[in-house]
Formats: structure tokens, C-alpha cells, sequence
């Protein structure tokens, strides 16, 4: 094969150099350019500074077959990305108004019903040798142009603008052409340690093998990753995503950018089953969670934040004798929670949680991070509830806490059951 192109990236903004923001876009575009079959040789951070940015675009275009900027193409003084390219490519030469530029910027004021502010002609304005990438989110168009071999391309600053021209403009513009093929799919797994899930895998995930599996962890979440290369790369991934998936059951959840709280309302949709919550320690976490998904309210009826024994008692119908008997951190507490949810939202299935998420709360018996959770499936007439004890700090305790009663929703609703990793009996 042929050596890849080398690519370059170059970030422009005094926030960046300075530590107020962090430069994701050097991260999103190597990850994009690499797998499109570039190399990428390297990252440069400047400031708003018309030296240092015309001097990294010089010394960052003769040793790149491609350069990525971001940054710097705002209307304001600071924004020096445009006459840094056009010392370089037309001398420092008046700039010409772009006239598709132009008419961008009219229809976006006007589509806003906002008066255009005369500096913002000057995001029409471009270097005779270049030419607009248009930017259908937002105002500042980008640039691309020649700096002797190298294919250089200037994109604005935020994420949300840059990522949709960069996808539609430069990527199909630099990928190598034949470029090996390659394709990703992620599957994401609650309730199992990294280990258990390699253990799991078993020799699927063997070096050297194509598709190639691979896992990660973050924020309690493991993932699986599968990467094949090569022709069909796309149906090997997700041949073998499938497989994984299989093998990981019940803790596979969901593919790339799919959420525990999606699964679950997908099962209660396949149920036709509504979901009621109870929540003590997350106060609203799962609520949270599941109403942040659009369309949640067919599968999801609501619940209570039952902070109190007081609210325990009264809106859920605890009984009092329970809670003085067992506490309110307890498989009785939660049980009587979850039936009175489910009773009282008229709900098929409810779920409900009371733990000590910390710093302070815990005792020897109930140290911090603590967490009952029980689950009633009114269907059946059933009630269940396990202990955990999550590490972590409060923040943590919860998030895992109100993760693990979707994920015990999900298996009561799929007739599915195993151990999680920090469960304690
Ligand atoms: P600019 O195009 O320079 O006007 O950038 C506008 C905004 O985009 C900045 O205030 C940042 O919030 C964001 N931004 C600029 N460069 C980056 C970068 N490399 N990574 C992430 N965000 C950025
Ligand atoms: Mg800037």
C-alpha cells in the first residue's frame, strides 16, 4: 500500500493556550482523519496572534500533505485566521467579497429576524486563492485553499459548527482514495467488571484478529469495541458486535450512543408495561434519566422523590413499623417502596431505591454507599429487592445506584437475571 497522506492539525484561540477551554477539536478531527487513512503527524495550539498563526501554517504545511485549522474565523479583531492565510497565499493582497458568503450571512440574519452587524461582512470576505466552505450553522464560513502542495482547510471554532463541514466538506475532499475500509461498532454493558467481561469474551479478543475487539470502561459503563478493516468491514463489525452482544447478556445494553434509560423504555414499550420510581438516595436521577429521552412519556408514567420516612410512609404507603424495624436503608423499605409506586401510578413495573450515598450516613453494617433497590412487577404479582455497596463518592454512589435500578428494570422486563459487580448479599 501506498504511504497515507500526512495531516496536520492546528488549533487557533488564546482560550485554548491558556487553560480556559479545552481543545477538543485536535481530539475529533485525528480520530476521523486516522480512520479515513491518514496519518496524522501533528497537533499545534497558537494564539489569537497574526505571527503565530501565519508561522504554524507555513511550518505546518511543508511538512503535511493535508492541514486542518480551527478557530480565529469570527468577525472580531481577535479572529486572525483569515488575513494569516491570506500573507501567506496572496501576499497580504485586498480580500475579496465572496458573494455566496455574502448571501449566506443575509439569510441567516434575516432567518433570525436579527439586524446584521456591518463587522460581520467581513466573514464574507476572503483571500483571492481561496475559496468558502459554507457553514450551514452558523456564521463564519470557512476557507480552503492551496499553500503549495499542501491541501490546507480553515474551519470555525465550535464543535457544533466545525464537525458538519468537516463531514461534508473536507473528509470526502482528503480521504485517500482506496483507503483500507474500516468500521466501529460499540456494545455497552452495566453491571460487569472490565475482567469478568474480557473473561467473557474469551479468545474473541485475541490480538491480531480481524474484526479486532477490544474494551473500555468509563463511568461505570464497559464497553465492547469491535473494529474490522478491509472489504465488508461494515457487516464483519456488525456481525461480530452481534456475537459480543449475545455473549455479554444480560449486561449488553445498548450500541453506540444508546442509554441504559432508552433500553429500558423500549422494553416496558415491547411490555406495553408503564414504569413508576421511587427514589430516596438519587433524588430523581432515574426520573432524570428517563425523561431525557424524547418520547419517554408512553413508557414512563413518573414517580417520587421520597427523600423522608415521613414521604416514604405517606405517599408511598411504607409502613411505619417497617421503617422503625428495618431502617430505611433496607430489602423491606424498598420492597414496600416499589409496590407502592407501582400501586399508586397505576403502573405495571416500578423501581425503587434507598441507599447512603455518603460522605456521612454510614455505620458497620450500612457503611457509605449502601443501596437497596427493589423492583415490583405488578404483572406477576412479584417484588424483589438486592443490596449493593457501590465505591466511589457521593456522585458516584448515585450515579451507579440509579444505573443499576434501570438495569434491574431491563432484566425483570426481559425475564433476565444475573449478579452485578457490586452487589453484596
Ligand atoms: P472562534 O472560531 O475562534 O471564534 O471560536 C469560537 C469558539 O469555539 C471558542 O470560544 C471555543 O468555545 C470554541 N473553540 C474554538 N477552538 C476550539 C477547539 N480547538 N476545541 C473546542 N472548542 C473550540
Ligand atoms: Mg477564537
Amino acid at each position: 500500500m501506498n504511504t497515507p497522506p500526512r495531516a496536520a492539525i492546528l488549533s487557533v484561540g488564546d482560550e485554548l493556550v491558556l487553560g480556559t477551554a479545552l481543545d477538543t477539536n485536535s481530539r475529533t478531527l485525528s480520530a476521523a482523519l486516522r480512520d479515513a487513512g491518514l496519518e496524522v503527524v501533528e497537533h499545534r495550539t497558537v494564539r489569537d496572534e497574526l505571527g503565530a498563526i501565519e508561522s504554524a501554517m507555513r511550518e505546518l504545511a511543508a511538512r503535511s500533505d493535508v492541514l486542518v485549522s480551527t478557530g480565529g474565523l469570527g468577525p472580531t479583531d481577535d479572529d486572525l485566521t483569515r488575513p494569516a492565510l491570506n500573507a501567506i497565499v496572496d501576499g497580504g493582497a485586498p480580500m475579496v467579497e465572496d458573494p455566496v458568503a455574502r448571501a449566506d450571512l443575509e439569510s441567516w440574519f434575516a432567518g433570525r429576524g436579527r439586524p446584521m452587524a456591518s463587522i460581520n461582512l467581513r466573514q464574507a470576505m476572503r483571500p483571492r486563492s481561496a475559496r468558502i466552505v459554507r457553514n450551514p450553522g452558523g456564521t463564519a464560513p470557512g476557507l480552503h485553499a492551496s499553500i503549495g502542495a499542501c491541501s490546507a482547510w480553515f474551519l470555525p471554532g465550535p464543535p457544533r459548527e466545525m464537525v458538519p463541514m468537516f463531514e461534508s466538506d473536507v473528509l470526502p475532499a482528503v480521504r485517500p482514495a482506496g483507503a483500507p475500509m474500516l468500521a466501529k461498532r460499540t456494545v455497552q454493558c452495566f453491571g460487569i467488571g472490565e475482567s469478568a467481561l474480557a473473561e467473557l469474551l474469551g479468545e474473541r479478543m485475541a490480538r491480531g484478529r480481524d474484526p479486532e475487539v477490544g474494551t473500555t470502561a468509563s463511568g461505570s459503563v464497559v464497553s465492547i469495541q469491535v473494529v474490522a478493516r478491509g472489504p465488508g468491514a461494515g457487516a464483519r463489525a456488525e456481525a461480530e458486535a452481534a456475537a459480543c452482544a449475545a455473549v455479554a447478556q444480560p449486561w449488553a445494553f445498548a450500541g453506540e450512543g444508546g442509554s441504559l434509560a432508552g433500553s429500558v423504555l423500549e422494553e416496558c414499550r415491547a411490555a406495553a408495561v408503564m414504569l413508576a420510581v421511587a427514589e430516596s438516595c438519587t433524588g430523581g436521577m432515574v426520573g432524570g434519566m428517563l425523561t431525557a429521552v424524547a418520547g419517554s412519556s408512553d413508557a414512563f408514567a413518573g414517580g417520587w422523590i421520597s427523600y423522608s420516612n415521613e414521604l416514604k410512609e405517606r405517599e408511598l404507603g411504607v409502613p411505619r413499623g417497617t421503617l422503625e424495624a428495618y431502617g430505611a436503608v433496607s430489602r423491606e423499605t424498598v420492597e414496600a417502596m416499589a409496590r407502592g409506586a407501582a400501586e399508586r401510578a397505576h403502573a405495571g413495573i416500578a423501581v425503587s431505591i434507598s441507599g447512603i450515598a455518603g460522605p456521612g450516613g454510614g455505620s458497620d453494617s450500612k457503611p457509605v454507599g449502601t443501596v437497596w433497590i427493589g423492583v415490583h412487577d405488578a404483572r406477576r404479582g412479584r417484588t424483589a429487592a438486592r443490596r449493593f455497596e457501590f465505591p466511589g463518592g457521593r456522585e458516584i454512589v448515585r450515579d451507579r445506584a440509579a444505573k443499576a435500578a434501570l438495569q434491574l428494570v431491563r432484566w425483570a422486563l426481559r425475564g433476565e437475571d444475573a449478579a452485578m459487580i457490586w452487589e453484596r448479599a
